[in-house]
């Protein structure tokens, strides 16, 4: 029996994952932003911008969302500001995601131009490509990497076709999916409604911030973003028990993240009380997911330790979780298959 093996951290780490929730830009560690602005203050001394890690400093993980947002605004994106501190920072996840154990992610992230360097959003996404493409085609990594273009819901529509215009030119090129995120006081999820059905029309998933805070909890957003028919959603957080019924009534996969929820106190109360205690138990798909690795320092073989620490999860029901996540994945039959392998054929269930 695998169910007397204790769940430790040794075991957390060697567990083969799936990351399904994971912005890139808010996945970059502190000490890799350190060392493109250390090689930014080379070039140039006068850089008016503050060390990360003081900026940043390690061991801070109390964004909540009147501060997170302005992060990445006011910040990283500053930072994070020319193709190859795109593609060294993108490189650096790869690495940060695979050591923890990771076996497959799918990142997110919101096309960005910087007029300023001449980059298009169009060369943004197609430089975060290349990087994920060459690091699932080295057969030294044991990671595989897909990428899901996000719409911000302070977009306006014609920026939303936009990111759909590129999810569907960079769909042979490894983007899976369509993402709704974004500050949840802002914007009206409403003018998406055509972006979201074109994506699916293509061919592609959609997943959806779904709940994330009252303020994006109205009956009638929920209405409409469940009305775009999503294979998964996020957060799901501010959700009566009417949606609870049609989520799993239409069995869409959720992303939950425990320690990104508690630091940003985007729940009440803590670990114990996340609502991972009432999904784990429905038939739903259930991810454990970070969402932004580099801001809440959580990885997600300690996202695992927390759920196991925190709701009693034996070996055999981590497994059952896994498994069950991966009927959720966006890509098709090749990386399905080769997931349910490796969990049927992982040594390390008992040792
Ligand atoms: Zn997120």
């Amino acid at each position: 029996m695998t169910a007397e093996c204790p769940v430790d951290v040794a075991f957390t780490r060697r567990l083969p994952k799936i990351e399904l929730h994971a912005h890139l830009t808010g996945s970059i560690s502190r000490d890799c932003l350190h060392d493109i602005w250390k090689t930014k203050k080379v070039q140039d001394p006068e850089l008016d911008l503050a060390d990360p890690l003081v900026a940043i400093p390690h061991g801070k993980v109390d964004y909540d969302i009147t501060t997170f947002f302005p992060l990445f605004s006011s910040y990283i994106y500053k930072l994070c500001s020319d193709l190859p501190s795109i593609e060294y920072s993108t490189q650096a996840v790869l690495r940060d995601f695979q050591s923890d154990g990771v076996v497959y992610v799918e990142l997110r992230t919101t096309p960005r131009a910087i007029p300023g360097m001449g980059v298009t959003k169009d060369h943004y996404v197609k430089t975060v490509l290349d990087v994920l493409r060459a690091h699932t085609d080295n057969s030294e990594n044991t990671m595989r990497a897909f990428l899901i273009l996000s719409i911000d819901r302070r977009n306006s529509t014609a920026e939303a076709e936009e990111v759909v215009d590129l999810a569907v030119k960079y769909q042979s090129a490894g983007v899976v999916g369509l993402d709704l995120c974004g500050d949840p006081a802002k914007g009206d999820v409403g003018i998406f409604a055509h972006s979201f059905a074109r994506a699916k029309a293509a061919g592609l998933k959609i997943t959806l911030h779904f709940a994330e805070s009252e303020t994006s909890a109205s009956d009638l957003e929920l209405q409409t973003l469940l009305s775009w028919k999503p294979d998964r959603l996020g957060h799901v957080i501010h959700v009566k028990e009417e949606f609870r019924r049609m989520i799993e009534q239409q069995n869409i996969g959720v992303e939950l993240c425990l320690s990104c929820n508690v630091h940003a106190k985007m729940i009440t109360g803590t670990y114990s009380d996340h609502h991972f205690g009432m999904w784990r138990h429905s038939k739903v798909p259930v991810a454990l997911s970070t969402d932004d690795v580099g801001v809440f320092c959580s990885p997600l073989s300690q996202e695992y330790y927390l759920a196991a620490q925190h709701f009693g999860l034996r070996r055999s029901e981590i497994r059952a979780l896994c498994e069950r996540a991966v009927e959720s994945i966006f890509t098709g039959p090749y990386e399905h298959m080769r997931l349910i392998k490796l969990y049927a054929g992982w040594d390390g269930w008992e040792v």
